[in-house]
């Protein structure tokens, strides 16, 4: 799931600022799980800049707005509200986003902030554990991503400042190296232990990326 949080909603208002009618578009995927772009955020949204008098030409809610297939197809169904629409609020990551904008040719306003591909604990508690990095280590890792979990983002460790089990940075959290070698250990992986990974390879990651 990619998380995404709402933003401000004055900084919505202002980017809106001088556009009279409004479309706005949810997506019922990842933004409606983590409740910031589902059915009921979108209408919200509606209600509110109704009430600031804007005129809102449509509202739809997207299985997947980052897919282009699927945006085309149910694009169709405010195909004419779209033609009479001066700018398209989106509810959705910035990858929807600017489908959305290709497909539309409209001003496209972001309603919410991207944050990162997330594992849901419950709603409203999300973890960081993978940012694809093109070059996965995880099977040499002991099944954690020590770049993702390590505060220092480090290939190869634990950093000097452990105490052989809480993180230097985190004291809450154990490092993560522990639970690497603690894997390696349970799953008879010692010849993982103490290998020195190879520097990551930033040139397969290079932007834009295909
Ligand atoms: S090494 Fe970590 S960041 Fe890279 S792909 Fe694997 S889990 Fe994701
Ligand atoms: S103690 Fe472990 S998790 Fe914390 S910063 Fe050092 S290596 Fe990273």
């Amino acid at each position: 799931m990619f998380l995404t949080e709402k933003k401000d909603i004055n900084e919505v208002i202002d980017t809106l600022g001088k556009y009279k009618k409004i479309g706005i578009i949810g997506c019922a995927s990842c933004a409606s799980i983590c409740l910031t772009g589902g059915s009921a955020q979108v209408k919200e949204m509606e209600k509110h800049l109704s009430g600031m008098g804007k005129e809102i030409t449509f509202t739809i809610s997207i299985d997947e707005p980052c897919d282009a297939r699927v945006l085309k197809e149910d694009m169709r169904f405010v195909e004419d509200e779209l033609k009479d629409t001066e700018a398209v609020l989106v509810l959705s990551c910035g990858t929807g986003v600017q489908t959305i904008g290709d497909f539309t040719k409209k001003k496209t306003v972001a309603g919410v902030n991207s944050r990162f591909i997330a594992q849901t604990e419950h709603i409203g508690e999300y973890h960081a554990l993978c940012q694809g990095c093109d070059e996965c280590r995880l099977n040499v890792s002991g099944g954690v991503c020590t770049i993702t979990l390590c505060p220092k983002g480090l290939l190869n460790g634990p950093c000097e400042g452990h105490d052989g089990i809480k993180c230097e940075v985190n004291e809450d959290s154990t490092c993560v190296f522990m639970t690497s070698y603690a894997n390696m250990s349970r799953f008879s992986e010692e010849e993982n232990i103490g290998r020195i990974l190879s520097p990551r390879d930033y040139s397969i990651n290079m932007l834009p990326k295909k």
